[in-house]
């Protein structure tokens, strides 16, 4: 017997058994093809546009592991895909016959309270770092969905609640544990490999597989302040204008997403009922300090029209961190995304969207989700100088983030269509040129680039590119192309 596994480059080959037993002799985690059990039951994508299926899964108990996977691909020149969380929108972590290193075995976090620190595995989801933070009133600045992986969030930059006050994700690594293109095991930090350490921060996973990070932690909850404001679409335009003005003042406690919900709500009992079957703008903030402070900081959000519902609250941070979960179930929907940095919200383009959001049809989806997000920036992400680190994309007073996501395969052609269709109004119109790359979505044609979100930094990211995978092992990403 045999498998037929995809090249990098050139036709498939075809593996005997003896040689996946060999490989099977050196990892303790698991290697299954689609015959075995093992292989159902790997984490899976969430998203159920980009089913790939491998023909080679190998699970990674330890960075031994994960040594022997590397070295095993490169030797027979396999496509390899690396999977974190599963969670990339451009379904980068699986492909059709290829091989692909799944790292959920490896999720422990583990805490230095008196350091405040922690040392987090390359498998782990925001919910397993959460966990073990809270249990000392420390954080990790990550995002605000807790099933997406934190290595594919972190390399790529990692937008959450904490980023005005202590920034992205990628601005708190301290170090990281990397195995490179050549099986090497390589530590980075400001010490050590400084080039490697400066282009995990923002260049995605073009430079090996990260085992495990080193983040400094910070003093957040176990309770935090938080808003969570439903508005009616009527009220929308006043509301983001109100939100605009806000932002353009506010302290870096306050980290925030205005969410403009172009398709209806269900009738889900954990919503409030008032939004069942609506439409709605829904403004989402956290406060990162004092709670009582916090509550009268965030009133004014609370206030900028009346609410069709207002669940604002004290909450503790790990429910915060999994308000939007039920949003998200992993691989049940299909999903397209697109993303833009605003140099501006003029109220043309905030009455433009609001119409956009009254008028968009429904779909024929048993369940869809389709939004506008504004993410207002500034504050500690903008205090990092763009060369800083490879995430470049400093100073952009918003992001926007566009999200299609639907529940029937038949309808994925208009579901894109329009997620297309608004981003390019507003990007020709408020666009700085650049993307964030994590919210990037792909679909035939569409490749997968690094180039328009890294910019400022394109140049070294390719030489350190260079130095790490020269010949472009590590290409099933947000490609960056070893400089010549
Ligand atoms: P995976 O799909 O596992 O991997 C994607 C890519 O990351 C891989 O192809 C590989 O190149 C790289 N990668 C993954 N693990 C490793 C590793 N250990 N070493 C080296 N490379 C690796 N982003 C935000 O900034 N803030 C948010 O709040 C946020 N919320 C999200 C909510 C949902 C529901 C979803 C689907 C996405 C969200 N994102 C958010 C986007 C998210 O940052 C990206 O999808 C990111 O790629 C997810 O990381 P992952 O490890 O789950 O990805």
């Amino acid at each position: 017997m045999s498998t037929t596994l995809l090249q990098a480059a050139g036709p498939p080959i075809e593996l005997a058994d003896e040689a996946l037993d060999g490989l099977r002799a050196e990892i303790r985690g698991g290697v299954h093809t689609p015959e075995d059990d093992g292989y159902a039951s790997a984490r899976r994508p969430y998203n159920a546009m980009h089913v790939d299926r491998p023909s080679l899964l190998v699970r990674c108990a330890g960075t031994a592991d994960v040594v022997a996977a590397v070295d095993f691909a490169r030797s027979h020149g396999i496509e390899l895909t690396v999977r974190g969380g599963g969670h990339s929108i451009a379904g980068l972590s699986s492909s059709d016959g290829g091989m692909a290193i799944d790292l959920s075995p490896m999720h422990a976090v583990d805490v230095d309270p008196d350091a405040r620190v922690a040392r987090v595995q390359g498998g782990a989801v925001l919910g397993d770092v959460d966990h073990e933070t809270q249990a000392f009133g420390l954080a990790a600045p990550l995002g605000v969905v807790s099933e997406t992986g934190v290595a594919g969030l972190t390399l790529g930059g990692g937008y959450g609640w904490l980023r005005r006050k202590h920034g992205l994700a990628c601005d708190n690594v301290l170090g990281a544990q990397v195995v490179c293109a050549d099986g090497q095991v390589r530590t980075a930090s400001a010490d050590v490999n400084p080039d490697l350490y400066w282009a995990l921060r923002g260049g995605g996973g073009n430079f090996g597989i990260v085992t495990s990070f080193t983040f400094r932690l910070h003093a957040v909850g176990p309770e935090v302040a938080f808003a969570g404001v439903f508005y009616g679409l009527d009220d929308a335009a006043q509301v983001l204008r109100g939100y605009r003005e806000y932002f353009a003042g506010a302290p870096d406690e306050v980290s925030a997403e205005a969410i403009l919900f172009c398709s209806a709500f269900p009738a889900d009992p954990h919503l409030p009922e008032p939004v069942h079957g609506q439409k709605a703008l829904v403004v989402g903030a956290v406060y990162a300090g004092d709670v009582d402070a916090g509550m009268k900081e965030l009133q004014v959000l609370r206030e900028l029209a009346t609410p069709l519902a207002d669940i604002s609250q004290p909450m503790p941070f790990v429910a915060v961190q999994g308000a939007f979960d039920g949003f998200f179930p992993r691989g049940q929907l299909h999903a397209y995304w697109k993303s833009l940095y605003a140099r501006e919200l003029p109220d043309e383009t905030i009455d433009r969207i609001v119409q956009r959001a009254k008028d968009r049809p429904a779909g024929r989806s048993e369940f869809e989700l389709a939004y506008l997000d504004v993410y207002p920036m500034g504050g500690a992400v903008s205090r990092v100088a763009p060369e800083a680190t490879a995430f470049g994309e400093r100073s952009a007073p918003y992001l926007v983030s566009l999200g299609g996501n639907w529940t029937d395969p038949g309808e994925s052609g208009e579901q894109i269509a329009w997620v297309r269709g608004l981003w390019q109004e507003l990007d020709d119109q408020l666009g700085t040129g650049s993307a964030y790359l994590n919210f990037s979505g792909r679909e035939a044609g569409e490749e997968a680039q690094a180039a328009t979100a890294t910019a400022t930094n394109a140049a070294r990211l390719a030489d350190v590119k260079a130095v790490y995978d020269p010949d472009n092992f590590f290409r099933r990403n947000h490609n960056i192309v070893p400089a010549s």
